[in-house]
């Protein structure tokens, strides 16, 4: 009796994996690539990669050190093939072809990439453009076209005035990603809807005031709302930056009025990331619901 438990006893030891089922797996799921902005302080520009049903599927945004987190996480990118871009600001934007290069060196066979991004204006190309601009014809990288995995890549440019409809761009297989225009100053920006077996998270990208409207229709009673949260209330951030950014008194009003379960606040500066018992309080003024402060590396299982 002895040697029989002593060899069960072995067994939960050395083979512990098979006396448990996997559990199963989350419908959605977001790593944190990069939870900072455009200054250099430690933290990798805004970046997400959304796993649907346990495999990284989608790109939001491509900040710079996004290509670095990748490494550090051993992320699979095999099937990341949608790319959600929020805006064209470098720290958005700016390991996109790193990316890509990641991408094709783990690849056995041709990728075709379907990338998403605002209109252009002003000094800002339009999305197609951009993707142009570094991997087309004439691109500075256009080598990387063909380097590591053949690459096609089909570019939609989104609709960026704040009157545009909320718009459905993927739906296959039960995943389902919307958008909606938002605003950021001069930079034609969108935020992001991703929705998968009942189970929803939003992207706020970088937007002002003026856009919380849009906002607050497309996250309307998501698990999880990740909202940048750049600037702290007034007066305390230079005043040329709320132009472009909201503050977290009116994130916690957005997150209340569109009902999201969770509050991931990404996208952090300095003087945010030094102030988080004030930016906690100033969201606690209206929304009761769970608010955790993004970092790089980060895993966040949505919903269920
Ligand atoms: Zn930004």
């Amino acid at each position: 009796m002895k040697t029989l438990m002593a060899i069960a006893m072995a067994v939960v030891v050395l083979f512990p994996a098979c006396l448990r089922a996997d559990p199963p797996k989350p419908a959605l799921e977001v790593v944190v690539l990069g939870s900072g902005g455009p200054r250099a302080f430690g933290r990798a520009g805004s970046s997400y990669v959304v796993l649907v049903g346990g495999r990284p599927r989608i790109l939001v945004d491509a900040g710079p050190g996004a290509f670095l987190r990748i490494g550090e996480l051993h992320l699979d990118l095999d099937k990341v093939d949608t790319v959600l871009l929020t805006h064209l600001h470098i720290d958005h934007s700016g390991d996109l072809a790193a990316f890509f290069n990641a991408r094709a060196l783990t690849s056995d066979g041709p990728i075709a990439y379907r990338i998403f991004g605002p209109d252009g204006a002003g000094p800002f190309p339009k999305t197609s453009q951009f993707v142009n601009l570094l991997v087309g014809e004439g691109g500075a990288f256009a080598y990387q076209k063909t380097f590591g995995a053949p690459e096609s890549f089909t570019v939609r440019d989104l609709a960026i005035g704040l009157d545009s409809a909320r718009t459905k761009i993927v739906d296959e297989d039960g995943l389902v990603v919307e958008e909606i225009a938002t605003h950021h100053g001069d930079c034609p920006s969108v935020a992001y809807r991703i929705s998968y077996k009942g189970v929803v998270v939003v992207f706020s990208g970088d937007m002002d005031v003026s856009a919380l409207p849009n906002l607050v229709q497309l996250a309307k009673n998501a698990d999880l709302l990740i909202f940048n949260c750049a600037v702290l209330d007034p007066p305390d951030s230079p005043s040329q930056l709320y132009a472009l950014h909201t503050p977290p008194r009116k994130i916690g009003e957005a997150a209340r009025a569109s009902g999201v379960k969770g509050l991931l606040l990404s996208h952090l500066a300095p003087d945010v990331e030094g102030q988080e018992a004030a930016v906690r309080k100033s969201i606690r003024a209206s929304y009761a619901g769970p608010v955790v402060f993004a970092s790089d590396k980060l895993h966040v299982p949505v919903g269920k």
